[in-house]
């Protein structure tokens, strides 16, 4: 029954996102959202992980069961059907669960709106000059950053106490969109697991948590850790998170290493579609890069290029389709969208930071 009640409350609300924002997402959401927050505040690391574990030894342990009574008694079918009843009801308790604590998210305004950005679609020469910009940011703040023996980039403090930082970030930024006094981000105990799989992060409904991949490199970390904040602030699109980790790290922090990691995150899908649209003025701006950052963006692809496995590929695919059945309809392209984002905010007021 909860799974046609979700699926009929996303139709209806689907086509109304001044509805969502202003009764879901701005509403009911938030004190959904921060109840379960301060549920699970009590550990550092990732509830959500040990669920899942859970649910994946339930499944076996219930598979096992059910083959074993269904070879040991008559009544086969029934049963069979039995089982069936109660996978179903629990995946349906799931899915109304997930839609209530936060799927209704992925319809509620777009960011540009709520920002109140000039976005269009922009051409190659605009591109080029936000490139550029974000190239000039990137080798001013290089060298005030701390190295590993390498001449890499690396935290100063520790990733957990970068963690720590996530939520005054969001609350210095003073604005009841994105200022809401939830627990900072969690680290996944198996994070090596997840770049096996190329996740840098997971936002968990159920438990109100931002889990962060801890294995992957210092570089994109706390860009990382606020994007999962973001989705914790109730903004599902992930090209509206990407945008709000830069946005929040670039006004409401003065930690330079911070705000290298999140002019490197804008720095790498822009120019990205900069190559795109035209790797002339792509290799332009490469060419600018400081010693620095190219050492750093080139670590950064040595970590990534070891993870270039199977299991990357199907986790891909998954995410695509889950994208997609969660009106993402570019799929996995769509985290491409901040570009944008980044435009629209470059048009509007320039890159004041
Ligand atoms: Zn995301």
């Amino acid at each position: 029954m909860l799974f046609p009640i979700s699926l009929i409350m996303i139709e209806i609300t689907k086509s109304n996102p001044n509805f969502i924002e202003q009764f879901y997402s701005l509403g009911i959401y938030i004190p959904i959202s921060k109840t379960l927050s301060s549920l699970t505040s009590f550990t550092d690391f990732s509830i959500f992980e040990l669920f899942v574990y859970s649910i994946v030894l339930f499944a076996i342990f219930y598979v096992i069961k059910t083959i074993i009574k269904v070879i040991k008694h008559k009544n086969k079918i029934f049963n069979l059907t039995k089982s069936a009843l109660t996978i179903c009801s629990i995946t349906s308790i799931l899915y109304f669960c997930f839609t209530i604590f936060w799927a209704l998210n992925y319809y509620r305004l777009p960011l540009k709106d709520v920002l109140d950005y000039d976005v269009r679609p922009s051409t190659t020469v605009e591109l080029k000059q936000m490139c550029d910009s974000l190239v000039q940011t990137a080798n001013k703040l290089r060298p005030l950053v701390s190295e590993d023996e390498n001449g890499v980039f690396k935290l100063t403090n520790k990733k957990q106490s970068a963690l720590s930082d996530v939520n005054n970030i969001f609350l210095s930024l003073n604005d009841n969109r994105f200022s809401i006094p939830y627990a900072n981000p969690k680290k996944v105990l198996l994070s090596k697991g997840l770049s096996n799989l190329n996740i840098t992060g997971i936002y968990s409904p159920f438990t109100s948590e931002a889990n962060v991949n801890m294995d992957i490199p210092d570089l994109k970390f706390m860009a990382t850790a606020c994007h999962e904040a973001a989705h914790q602030h109730g903004y599902a699109r992930e090209d509206e998170a990407n945008y709000i980790a830069w946005y929040a790290i670039m006004n409401a922090s003065d930690n330079i290493e911070y705000q290298y990691s999140a002019v490197i995150h804008a720095l790498v899908y822009s120019t990205n579609a900069l190559y795109g649209s035209s790797p002339e003025h792509f290799n332009e701006v490469i060419d600018k890069y400081s010693d620095g950052v190219k050492r750093d963006l080139n670590s950064h692809k040595i970590y990534w290029d070891a993870y270039d496995t199977k299991a990357a590929e199907v986790h891909e695919t998954v995410n695509n389709y889950y994208l997609k059945s969660n009106n993402q309809e570019d799929g996995v392209k769509s985290y491409g969208r901040m570009v944008d984002l980044l435009l629209g905010e470059f048009r509007t007021t320039g890159f004041e930071y």
